[in-house]
């Protein structure tokens, strides 16, 4: 699909939903694409990106920032404490606050730099033991012991288990959402962001379908 595509297919699962116009973001998911297509996209208009490494981004993005000053880097995959510096530097958002060592890390880096990106919690919704995040059982607590470091923490994150119906997981994250009195919701990818809209996503994190099939990375 087109990016335009994808703009209308989102607009359309919004208003399917009885969702306001806009109130979804589109993050495309920029991992592993080559940097031609990424540049297509940016030409287009598009300024909301995701990646899902600190390295890999840190060697891409810099010189798109030099064409465009209005680009917002999202940072959606899993991070090392030993790259919190890094990362807080150069996203606008990170979706994958997962643990409260890098929970103390982002304090003090708030601490010494006056300022913090948005920080959305990862749940392991599937409570899946090779995927990162808090479990459901252990999110109303972690969101306190968040919110207790002044952390801004707008919302919450999920990645749904690849074999179950990603609805019961979109369900489950917007009620641990809810009951947190957090406003944003990173749910939904190519396959199924039309499905998170419904669900109360205020982000999709959309990759293939804009970009097209990424060649596997090595994970
Ligand atoms: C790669 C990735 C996406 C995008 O996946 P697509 O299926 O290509 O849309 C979304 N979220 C996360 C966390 C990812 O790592």
């Amino acid at each position: 699909m087109s990016l335009s595509e994808i703009g209308s297919a989102l607009a359309s699962a919004e208003s399917r939903a009885g969702r306001a116009p806009g109130s979804v973001r589109l993050i495309a998911v920029s991992k592993v694409q080559p940097a031609e297509r990424v540049a297509h996209v940016l030409k287009q208009g598009h300024r909301l990106f995701g990646e899902n490494r600190v390295q890999e981004a840190a060697g891409r993005w810099p010189a798109f920032q030099e064409l465009y000053d209005d680009i917002s880097l999202h940072l959606i995959g899993p991070l090392q404490t030993n790259k919190a510096r890094q990362a807080v530097e150069m996203f606008d958002a990170i979706h994958t606050l997962d643990r409260p060592k890098l929970a103390r890390r982002f304090a003090d880096l708030a601490q010494e730099r006056g300022s913090c990106p948005e920080l959305l919690i990862q749940v392991n919704t599937g409570e899946e033991p090779q995927k990162s995040g808090i479990l459901p059982v252990e999110t109303d607590a972690f969101v306190a012991e968040a919110r207790a470091m002044d952390l801004p923490v707008t919302g919450l994150m999920c990645i749904p288990p690849a074999e179950e119906e990603a609805s019961l997981h979109f369900a489950l994250l917007a009620k641990l959402a809810e009951r947190n009195g957090l406003p944003e919701l990173s749910m939904g990818m190519s396959a199924d962001f039309d499905k998170a809209i419904a669900f109360g996503a205020t982000y999709v994190r959309v990759g293939s379908a804009i970009f097209g099939e990424r060649v596997a990375p090595k994970d």
